[in-house]
């Protein structure tokens, strides 16, 4: 894999004898990617068109009257199609962070940097914004023309629209951010009335600052200097991957010619050196160069080179998806090797594992917290007295009403005053107090163990193990 720059001055001036003053520093030259067509680019609109969608729609969903999903961060409570998490459910996030983990291994292991080009977050909202841009200032010659042009009304005029279309976007992509964490319903008729909390405001400001500047200002350069995974994706890449390239053994040499020409007997490669596949890059790079880190893999260079051969009646795929290996000619198509079964399945029991650990999650969650402010107290009968505050969950969708109950000494007592009933997604704090007579307290710490019963279905229920403290002259 080579590692040029886009830009890649420095090294150039570097390795220039006569240069005296050495810069590390490459001023940013704007891309202007050319539009591209046909059967890559029609699925990244898909893509777009899909994964923005399920962005901006689902905050509105509704799942039985309430947001399908709902991160409550002041309630500690995140709704997410009909199931309710809790701050202890966080061993479910866990466990889809290693998912996403895995599921980046296993597609890179198989068709490389598939994600970056088809669906990172990076990738599709500068898609759109690129979108705005062509829609507004046109394509690249005419946008190229509008940049070096002097400044006039109306240079100012264009920039303007592209810039106020731009900003209206990334407020809505804050909007709908917010929305995830607030009511979106009542988050609008807030937002129309001026009404916003001062956090909610904050982050509408931030998540829109940010989707403005890294789509329309920073683009290819989140992808080359910033995103971690650009550079340690070579590490997952094997010879067999699959890579988008240019087939040197068909291209060169390279050289323009006449569709007329016999260009063999010019002694000529299928590459007309049109450059179409470096104008329609997004992060400027000439895929005939080789493999490259800057690459991410959108295929447009695909779609564009085929468009040319198709125009010179060559066969297609100059460009194409494709292994080192076959490039080569070492091997045949050899994808699906044994690592990629190995991810896959990594993958596979990981998602049946989780989605069976939240089908069957206990609906009843129970914490038990000792008193902090005394470690026992002896009461007017003589019995010791440990305080508890027991925290109930009801995590099921039906309310129930519960039973407590105390063991693991002998003749342990509770007490507690409160009927304990909860709603559906209800916590409730319950002050409960053990009692024991001093003789049956054989040492100074012992275990005890609460459990909880729903007392309109005995298989609902929890334990929870405590301590119960007494003198330590025992
Ligand atoms: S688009 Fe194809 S033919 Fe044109 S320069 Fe690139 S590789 Fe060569
Ligand atoms: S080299 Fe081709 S696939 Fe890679 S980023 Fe550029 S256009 Fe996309």
């Amino acid at each position: 894999m080579t590692h040029d720059t886009p830009h890649s001055t420095p090294s150039e001036s570097a390795n220039t004898p006569e240069s005296a003053d050495v810069t590390l520093y490459a001023k940013h030259q704007k891309i202007h990617p050319r539009r591209v067509f046909g059967l890559f680019s029609t699925l990244k609109i898909l893509s777009v068109i899909i994964l923005l969608g399920i962005y901006y729609i689902t905050p509105w969903l509704l799942w039985n009257g309430q947001q399908a999903v709902l991160l409550d961060l002041p309630t500690r409570k995140f709704h997410i199609l009909g199931l309710t998490f809790w701050p202890q459910d966080l061993i479910y996030l866990a466990f889809l962070l290693i998912i996403a983990g895995i599921s980046l291994f296993f597609f890179t292991t198989l068709a490389g940097r598939l994600w970056c080009g088809f669906a990172c977050p990076q990738t599709v909202w500068t898609d759109i914004f690129l979108w705005m841009e062509r829609w507004v200032e046109g394509d690249r010659p005419k946008r190229i023309k509008l940049d070096k042009s002097p400044t006039s009304l109306r240079k100012i005029r264009i920039k303007a629209t592209k810039h106020l279309l731009w900003i209206t976007f990334a407020l809505f992509t804050g909007f709908t951010f917010i929305g995830y964490f607030s009511p979106i319903r009542e988050l609008a008729t807030d937002l129309v009335h001026f009404n916003l909390s001062g956090w909610q405001t904050f982050w509408l400001l931030f998540y829109s600052l940010a989707t403005y500047g890294n789509a329309g200002w920073l683009r290819e350069q989140v992808c080359i200097y910033m995103c971690p995974y650009a550079r340690f994706q070579s590490a997952m890449f094997d010879k067999d991957t699959l890579i988008i390239a240019y087939d040197p053994n068909r291209g060169e040499p390279r050289g323009p010619r006449k569709k007329t020409d016999d260009y063999k007997q010019k002694g000529l490669g299928d590459c007309v050196q049109c450059t179409l596949c470096i104008q329609v890059c997004p992060t400027g790079i000439d895929i005939r160069d080789g493999l490259q880190y800057q690459c991410i893999s959108c295929s447009a260079c695909i779609d564009v080179c085929n468009e040319v051969m198709d125009k010179m009646g060559y066969p297609r795929g100059l460009v194409r998806y494709t292994t080192e290996n076959i490039l080569t000619g070492k091997t045949a198509t050899h994808v699906f090797r044994p690592r990629v079964f190995v991810y896959g399945g990594i993958l596979l029991s990981l998602f049946i594992g989780t989605g069976y650990a939240i089908a069957n999650r206990p609906l009843l969650e129970l914490d038990v917290i000792r008193d902090r402010n005394s470690l026992f107290r002896e009461n007017e009968a003589g019995l010791i007295e440990n305080v508890y505050t027991l925290k109930v969950i009801n995590i099921d969708k039906i309310a129930h009403e519960y039973q407590i109950s105390a063991k693991g000494i002998e003749g342990l007592q509770i007490k507690t005053h409160r009927h304990i009933q909860a709603q559906p997604g209800e916590v409730q704090e319950i002050p409960v107090r053990l009692l024991i007579h001093p003789e049956q307290l054989k040492q100074p710490s012992s275990k005890v163990y609460f459990t909880l019963t729903a007392l309109d279905n005995p298989s609902l229920h929890t334990t929870e193990e405590a301590r119960f403290l007494g003198p330590f002259n025992r």
